[in-house]
């Protein structure tokens, strides 16, 4: 929602998010107030049953879809597809408006551009050394429960179906030769970058950019009102992704590698629920308000396995609910979408703890170092979106020598790991989001501890 300036005129709700323009241009998002919260609870619930409905209707028909076929045939493949996909699709069509006005309005907006350079590299440090905590904490559990111990080898041959690009090839690749292309093409590193160069050149242009700004401010909002439409459709839209992934899981394949499913599992509940809390308690805050609010959050990116898909929802709650200014969810949480994936690197980790025990290779400490690097930049070249992190996967094993033939193990039990993993994903780029606003100043804390 817009404050008009006209109905705040001492700019006090820009001062309090830290984000007062020129007069004239003031905007921010407002905190949800006492309706429309009602309404987002409401809807909360509702998805809630999508979810559990879904997982219901999906669980039904795996186990009786071998006596009646048409079931897989006509109502998972034909139906719930058709809705699921097209639900994915128009969260993911919000996504590149998004990150192309949100950056810019963000950047834009704040106060002083040396301001971004010192959020920027607190944002990035943050997201670097949680990444790499969490394989070091994965790499620790495999090692210590072994969860390869006992496994055949694969017999299926894996030909991954993209070769992943190089590290020079990521980083020179971040700076676009030609927006438009970027933008059609949905590259978000290239889309990000560019917008921030646009809302610095916006900032330092005087009266023109602060006409501009008015304007990419407006498209903003006017975005993030898309976003409300299209979570309309989101109890039927989970239900339909959630019904078809399970109806469609191979449960004996899970039986075979119980112990790296359930290791896998274990690993990113004890990130969700114990190592993000912590994170949050030593950047001075509680907690409990992100665990209840981030719920919705986790819904989304649990049906849709895509980080990018439920970026929307996740800079509605971390704005709204959780209470982070505008000017770092903008930058911070599209940013966190394209390269921040701690549920990735876990999964990153073990597999490839468990793919070398399969095949009897004992890893050095060498070699787990170079996990820990390569885990960490795989995750940043992951893309947000549905089994992209199994791909990278290719460029870890390869680091260390393991054979990529591996994967072709963890692939027959990774759509549901996919799932979970996007949820530890995205609560990631919240969590630093919020630490990252509240050292910043930038976070109302009324709004954070509020129910
Ligand atoms: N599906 C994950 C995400 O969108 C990426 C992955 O496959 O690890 O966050």
């Amino acid at each position: 929602m817009t404050a008009r300036p006209d109905a705040d005129p001492g700019g006090r709700a820009a001062r309090r998010v830290g984000i007062i323009g020129p007069p004239g241009t003031l905007r921010t998002r407002e905190p949800m107030n006492h309706s429309s919260l009602a309404q987002a609870s409401r809807q909360t619930r509702s998805i809630l049953v999508g979810v559990a409905a879904g997982i219901g209707v999906g669980l039904a028909i795996n186990v009786s879809k071998g006596a009646l076929p048409w079931l897989d045939t006509v109502l998972v493949q034909m139906v719930f597809k058709l809705v699921g996909d097209v639900f994915r699709n128009g969260l993911s069509l919000l996504v590149v408006p998004l990150v192309f006005f949100s950056p810019t309005a963000g950047v834009a907006s704040l106060k002083d551009p040396a301001e971004l350079g010192r959020l920027g590299w607190k944002i990035i440090a943050l997201y670097m050394v949680t990444t790499a905590v969490t394989i070091a904490m994965a790499l620790f559990l495999a090692i210590t429960l072994e969860p390869g111990v006992g496994v055949d080898q694969a017999t299926v041959a894996y030909t991954p179906p993209n070769a992943p690009p190089g590290l020079l090839t990521t980083l020179t690749g971040m700076v676009t030769t030609n927006p438009v292309r970027s933008l059609a093409e949905g590259n978000m590193l290239q889309v990000i970058l560019f917008c921030i160069l646009l809302g610095l050149a916006l900032v330092m242009s005087g009266e023109p950019g602060r006409r501009v700004t008015a304007r990419v401010q407006d498209w903003s909002e006017v975005v993030m009102r898309l976003v409300t439409i299209v979570m309309c459709f989101a109890p039927i839209g989970v239900f339909a992704l959630l019904a078809r992934e399970i109806a469609t899981l191979g449960f004996d394949t899970i039986l075979k590698l119980i112990k790296y499913f359930l290791l896998v599992l274990f690993a990113q509940a004890l990130q969700l629920f114990v190592a993000f809390p912590i994170m949050l308690r030593l950047g001075g805050l509680p907690p409990g308000p992100w665990l209840r609010k981030m719920r919705e959050v986790w819904l989304y990116a649990f049906s849709t396995s895509s980080s990018n898909a439920t970026l929307p929802v996740n800079i509605r709650v971390v704005e709204q609910r959780l209470g982070a200014s505008p000017g770092v969810t903008a930058f911070a949480l599209p940013l966190g979408a394209t390269v921040n994936m701690n549920g990735t690197a876990i999964m990153q980790g073990v597999a490839t703890v468990f793919i070398a025990q399969v095949y009897g290779v004992e890893l050095t400490l060498v070699q787990l170092l170079t996990v820990v690097g390569m885990a960490t930049l795989a995750a940043i070249g992951t893309a947000g979106v549905p089994s992209a992190g199994i791909v990278m996967l290719a460029l870890v094993l390869t680091q260390v020598g393991l054979p990529i033939e591996g994967i072709a193990l963890v692939l027959a039990v990774d759509r549901l790991l996919d799932m979970a993993r996007t949820v530890v994903n995205v609560s990631g780029d919240a969590a630093v989001t919020c630490i990252v606003a509240k050292m910043e100043g930038e976070l109302d804390e009324t709004v954070y501890r509020s129910r």
